[in-house]
């Protein structure tokens, strides 16, 4: 990182915190358009329900057809939504999957969204897309996707399950760890990525112990919010390479993946970015920056080897070669060896060394 000359654009965004989401929805979509379309997923459609009564005449239907990583039929099928009932924005009530259905229909029908996140994974924050098809998923990145309004509500995330939460944490964490590396990196990054890393570390900790600790809820929340912004703003790295891979040749599950690969991912870049390893250390309270998120992950009873997540071991050399195929910018040069190594520990799970 270049203390001394960058570049720092920062996205637009109307925020509101804290406050009840279904009673300032209806205010906050006005602001926004006239005719809303409620999205969420087949689980959470009652909360879609509450949504589209909160908006009463402004809402004119749920979609709740929303999936992981987008599935290009699912978006198929909710533009025919749109075509039928003619909204002129969208309402997404859920994660990143539903945000990832907002984002879509901002591309292909030019609507904008207000988002209401109920996870960590930060997509709110971001004018990132992702799209999957059978060829696999595609991403990118178009300031037409970033939602307009967010509205983050402590409460609604007292549902999101222990595991589930500190999975998805551990993928709001890594967005921070690896903006503290990134090629594009600056000061103003680094300090939102150190204390998303800190509030998240913090308050998954507390949820771990107690899930309706509403307090917890939203440091982990603020946490999400500066992952989300600081993955919109820097350009990420191995870590977010292996996770892309992964995800995609072996459809592991999203955030547990992106928990088990990113000590690793650090371990392998610690020399190169020693600051960025030294913030990660100080920011959880550990005297190492690996061995913390291996701690933190262990800590929150996730699976940490990509084994039991699904990956095969003949995974290992087709993940290598993906990912000298086509690599992301990293601090450490990506060679061979150091990634097979890198792959064996995440594979069975080991801690990284000291
Ligand atoms: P998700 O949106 O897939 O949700 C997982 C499940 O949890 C769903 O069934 C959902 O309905 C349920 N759920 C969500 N919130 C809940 C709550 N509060 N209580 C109970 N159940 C709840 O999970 P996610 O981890 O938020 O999102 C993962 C997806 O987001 C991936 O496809 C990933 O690629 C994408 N993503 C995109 C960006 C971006 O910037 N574009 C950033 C991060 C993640």
């Amino acid at each position: 990182m270049n203390h001394h000359s960058f570049v720092y654009t920062s996205h637009p965004a109307r925020v509101l915190f804290g406050q009840p989401a279904l009673e300032v929805l209806r205010a906050e979509a006005l602001k926004l358009g006239q005719r809303a379309l409620v999205l969420s997923t087949p689980e959470q459609a009652a909360l879609g329900e509450q949504a589209v009564a909160a908006l009463g005449p402004t809402a004119v239907g749920l979609f709740s057809g929303a999936a992981m990583h987008v599935p290009v039929d699912g978006v198929d099928r909710a533009e025919q939504v749109v075509t039928a009932l003619g909204p002129d924005m969208t309402v997404a009530i859920g994660g990143g999957s539903t945000i990832g259905l907002a984002k879509a229909l901002s591309l292909r029908c030019g609507l904008p969204s207000l988002v209401v996140p109920t996870t960590y994974a930060g997509s709110e924050m971001t004018p990132i897309w992702g799209l999957t098809d059978a060829r696999g998923k595609t991403t990118g990145r178009d300031l037409a996707v970033l939602p307009r309004t967010v509205i983050y509500d402590p409460a609604l995330t007292l549902t999101l399950p222990q595991d589930v939460s500190a999975a998805s944490g551990l993928n709001a964490i890594a967005h921070c760890v690896e903006a503290l590396y990134a090629k594009d990196s600056n000061p103003i990054i680094a300090l939102m990525a150190a204390e998303g890393i800190r509030t998240l570390g913090q308050g998954l900790r507390c949820i771990m112990i107690d899930p309706h600790d509403l307090t917890a809820r939203a440091d982990a929340l603020v946490g999400a919010w500066l992952g989300g912004t600081v993955l919109g703003l820097a350009s990420m790295a191995l870590h977010h390479k292996l996770c892309h891979v992964l995800g995609g040749l072996y459809n592991l599950p999203h955030a547990q993946t992106h928990a088990a690969v990113l000590p690793h991912a650090l371990h392998y870049n610690a020399a190169a970015a020693p600051d960025a390893a030294r913030t990660v250390a100080l920011a959880l309270g550990h005297s190492s920056g690996p061995g913390a998120l291996y701690d933190l992950a262990a800590e929150f009873k996730l699976l940490v080897a990509l084994r039991d997540l699904g990956m095969p071991e003949s995974g290992i050399e087709t993940v290598v070669s993906a990912t000298l195929a086509s690599p992301y910018p990293n601090p450490a040069p990506l060679e061979a060896d150091g990634l097979r190594t890198l792959l064996r520990r995440a594979y069975s799970g080991e801690r990284p060394p000291a």
